[in-house]
């Protein structure tokens, strides 16, 4: 089965590079912000009140407090 030239283009900007981030989250019981690894394997808890920032899943990890940013 052969996908047209543009179809291919357009998959190429659609699906990413599996690649992780640093995001920039702020705590949503404190107000902390801090940075989190995007495809954290570990809970990641507030450095201030304790919690618990992002919950790991088998692949990008749930942050469970506001994104603020995604850092480059
Ligand atoms: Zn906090």
């Amino acid at each position: 089965m052969s996908v047209p030239a543009f179809e291919y283009r357009r998959r190429k900007i659609l699906i990413p590079q599996p690649r992780s981030r640093f995001l920039l989250v702020i705590c949503s019981n404190c107000g902390n912000t801090q940075v989190v690894f995007s495809h954290a394997t570990f809970p990641v808890r507030c450095q201030s009140c304790g919690y618990q920032l992002v919950r790991p899943t088998g692949g990008k990890a749930e942050i469970l407090g506001k994104v603020e940013r995604v850092m480059a």
